[in-house]
Formats: C-alpha cells, sequence, structure tokens
C-alpha cells in the first residue's frame, strides 16, 4: 500500500537571544509557549481523515528537526511527506524537505505561508498546495501513486464538504485538541492574514462540528479544546445551535473572538455553560487604529466593558495587544503597560506587530521601504522584530517591547491574573453546573 507521512511543525520559535531568554524564565510567558508548542496541526489531521484506506499514512509532529526525527520518516518508507509549517519555522520546513528529497522521496507543503508564497515554497517541495488541502488532495494522491505530482496544486473553490479530521492519529491525551466551528472571519485587519487568504469566511455546520466533538470525546473524558477559529461568533449564527452542541458534548474549550460577544446577551449567558474557560480577545493597539477593523473597531472603553461583561459571565479574558504600529514611542510603551497592570484582566498576550506575507500591513511597510528582510522568515515569530518602526529607533523598540514583557509578565503581575482568574472561576461555579477544576488549562494560556 502507499504510504503518506505527516510533518507539521509546530512549536514556539523567538530567535533573538535576549527575548528567547525573557519568554523562558517569565512566568507569564513560559507556559503560554508550552501551550502553543502542544497545538496540533488540524489541517493534516484534516487531510489524513479524507485520506482513502487504500494509503497508509503516520503522524510525525515536531518541534524541531532532528536527524532522528528525519530517520523515523524515512523509515516508513513515504509515498508522499506532507508538510505544514508557519512563517516562522517555513525555513526549517524547506530544510527538512531538501533533506528527504535527496533521500528520494516526494514532500508536498500547504498552508497560510506556502499559499501566499507558493513561488518560493515550490523551489524547495516537489508540490505546493495553494488555498484549501481538501479540494486537492485526492488530485495530491493519486499524482504521487502514479509518480506525477504537479508543482502547484490549486483549490479554486472553498471545500463543499467538512472532512473529520482523523484525530486518534494523536495518541492518547494529547495536552489539546482543536477543531473549527468556521473557517476565516468577516472582517480584514491590515496585519491579519489568516481570516481570508486559505479560505472565504464560512461556518461550519452543526452537524460537522458534532461529530468532531464526538469522535474527540470518544478519545478523551472532558477533553480540552482550543477552536482554531479565528473569529467564533463573528456572523449572525444561530448560535444557541453551536453552544448547544458544544454543552452537550461536556467539552472545556479556549476560544477567540473579538469584544462584541460581551455586547451579546445571546453569547454572553451560555459561554460558561457550553464549557468555555476562555477567550482570546484581540485589543489590538493603543496608538494605531488598523483599517480594516470594521465592526471591531471601537473605543476602548467600550472594549473593556465587554471584556469585564465576559469576565463577570464567568469566562476569562486574555485581552491580546500589538506592540510598535505606527505612533509607537517610548511613552505609550510605558502606557501599554501601565494600563495592563491596571486591569482587571484574566490574562494578557503581548506580541510585537509582524508583516506577515499576504497582509495589507506588509505591503504598507514594503512600499516604504521599512521591511528588515534580512532577518528572515524565521525572525516571523511575533516576538522579533522584522520592520523599522517610524517613531523609534530598531534597537528602541526591541528594549522597549522586553521592557513590556518583563513588567506585564513578572511574577508578581502574573500572581494577581492568577487570583483574577480564580476568582472568574468561582462566580462561574455559581452561574453554571459545570463542575470545573480550578486553574485547569487556564495558566497555560
Ligand atoms: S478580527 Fe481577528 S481574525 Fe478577523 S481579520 Fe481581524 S485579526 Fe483577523
Amino acid at each position: 500500500m502507499p504510504h503518506v507521512a505527516f510533518a507539521p511543525f509546530t512549536g514556539f520559535r523567538v530567535r533573538e537571544p535576549e527575548m528567547l531568554e525573557l519568554g523562558m524564565s517569565l512566568p507569564g510567558l513560559a507556559p503560554r509557549a508550552r501551550a502553543i508548542a502542544g497545538l496540533p496541526s488540524l489541517g493534516l489531521l484534516t487531510l489524513a481523515g479524507m485520506t482513502p484506506e487504500t494509503w497508509t499514512r503516520s503522524w510525525h509532529a515536531v518541534e524541531r528537526c532532528t536527524q532522528q526525527w528525519v530517520e523515523e520518516i524515512v523509515d516508513c518508507a513515504p509515498d508522499i511527506v506532507a508538510i505544514s509549517a508557519l512563517t516562522a519555522s517555513v525555513d526549517e520546513a524547506y530544510e527538512f524537505s531538501r533533506t528527504v528529497r535527496e533521500r528520494g522521496f516526494r514532500t508536498v507543503i500547504g498552508g497560510l505561508h506556502a499559499t501566499t508564497c507558493a513561488d518560493e515554497a515550490v523551489e524547495h517541495c516537489d508540490s505546493v498546495v495553494v488555498g484549501e488541502g481538501e479540494p486537492v488532495w485526492q488530485n495530491v494522491l493519486c499524482d504521487a501513486e502514479r509518480g506525477e505530482l504537479a508543482p502547484v496544486y490549486r483549490s479554486n473553490s472553498p471545500t463543499p464538504d467538512w472532512p473529520l479530521p482523523q484525530f486518534d492519529l494523536l495518541g492518547c491525551n494529547p495536552p489539546r485538541y482543536t477543531i473549527q466551528t468556521q473557517r476565516g472571519c468577516p472582517f480584514a485587519c491590515d496585519f491579519c492574514a489568516a481570516s481570508r487568504l486559505i479560505s472565504p469566511f464560512r461556518e461550519k455546520p452543526v452537524e460537522a462540528i458534532a461529530a468532531e466533538l464526538s469522535a474527540i470525546c470518544g478519545m478523551a473524558s472532558r477533553p480540552l479544546l482550543e477552536l482554531a477559529d479565528d473569529n467564533t461568533f463573528a456572523r449572525s449564527r444561530d448560535v444557541a445551535e453551536l453552544l448547544d452542541v458544544l454543552t452537550d458534548s461536556g467539552v472545556r474549550y479556549f476560544t477567540e473572538a473579538d469584544w462584541r460577544i460581551g455586547e451579546r446577551p445571546d453569547v454572553l449567558t451560555r459561554l460558561a455553560s457550553s464549557g468555555c474557560e476562555q477567550v482570546l480577545i484581540g485589543l489590538e493597539s493603543l496608538v494605531f487604529r488598523y483599517p480594516g477593523l470594521g465592526a471591531k473597531g471601537a473605543e476602548l472603553n467600550r472594549m473593556m466593558d465587554a471584556v469585564y461583561a465576559i469576565q463577570e459571565a464567568g469566562v476569562a479574558v486574555n485581552g491580546c495587544f500589538i506592540v510598535g504600529a505606527d505612533g509607537e514611542t517610548e511613552r505609550s510603551l510605558d502606557a501599554l503597560t501601565l494600563f495592563i497592570l491596571e486591569s482587571s484582566l484574566a490574562d494578557v498576550q503581548v506580541t510585537l506587530q509582524t508583516p506577515f506575507p499576504g497582509t495589507d500591513l506588509r505591503q504598507r511597510l514594503r512600499r516604504a521601504g521599512r521591511l528588515l528582510d534580512e532577518r528572515g522568515w524565521s525572525s516571523y515569530t511575533l516576538f522579533d522584530l522584522t520592520y523599522q518602526p517610524d517613531k523609534l529607533t530598531v534597537e528602541q523598540l526591541e528594549s522597549g517591547f522586553r521592557r513590556v514583557l518583563t513588567d506585564v509578565f513578572s511574577s508578581a503581575a502574573s500572581t494577581r491574573r492568577n487570583q483574577i482568574r480564580r476568582s472568574i472561576l468561582r462566580s462561574r461555579r455559581d452561574l453554571t453546573d459545570r463542575a470545573v477544576q480550578p486553574d485547569s488549562g487556564n495558566d497555560e494560556r
């Protein structure tokens, strides 16, 4: 039987040595890094799920490519190696592809980076899947069997089906499972590529969501899920239907949404009881209003009111901030630190503005000659600077960003947020019948 080896590059990467040291040492940062590193690649799990029974398959998730890992894959004698990688790990993925091709194996790469940089990816892999993998996966496998892979497989229309990912490839008790309730996002924030490049915004039918939840619950008791949605509840779907399937499944989950759910009683009243423990909310930049925010753009006070309404409903909020937008100064960095430390956010995420391929932000900075191309894709980690700021030098923004992280993720600040999370979980128990373990998973966010 032909064999396909799935090789997702996972993990959390930081390039700059001082940043790396900070990331590993700050109490509030390291657990989140571990949690991100443990997230499985839903794209490849889905392709595995739709691979015909006439193929055998193996799963080889890796944080760092090692010789031992390469040998493990080569030992499977795959007819094709399917690779997925983010921008920060794509150079490692290309190097891996070259290595296995030299050993006589063929590779295909897909995902957001490969979709936006197909001409680059095809120089390193036998084939590139541009856009969604599902519509073209059977063609890739047929061509691989015949030994006639095309350089590019382009999905011209969104997948009509929602195949069941093959979750059992993750083995027993993975730290988290992922599912999607939708793809893309109706907004178009100019720093965001995830929202529309792979697929236009679409909501998954609840029947397909229920099938995935059922498959996961068949393998794990009360599993912890990360919804791999860009913006859950973003449109006008019947949220009651979605919250029903989540509630009935008994899962616990984290998700990403925008602050407007804090103004929606139909979501708020049922979010905690549906198993949602934490929601990431993009509060973005305090100094720059990004183009494309759409209905998500609002005054900070209104957004924070909504955030606190979510927390009062028993769900912790991880407020996400972007540092380094146009207009950022030493003073604004200090103001951001103060704002975060004085807020009652249960958790925070602070990252550097990053001009990922395919974004309007990248085009803007490129036109202005401000991209630091020499730093390479491996610096696209969200923690390394990749462009020239407008009001600060590169060194000023780098050291200012480290200062923000040091203060925001200090031991005292992290302890305070832990207490806020505990108090939200306590109030949540009063609000729901659901038995929730204190701090279950939240500290890893
Ligand atoms: S709301 Fe979030 S997912 Fe949607 S475009 Fe903006 S950043 Fe991307």
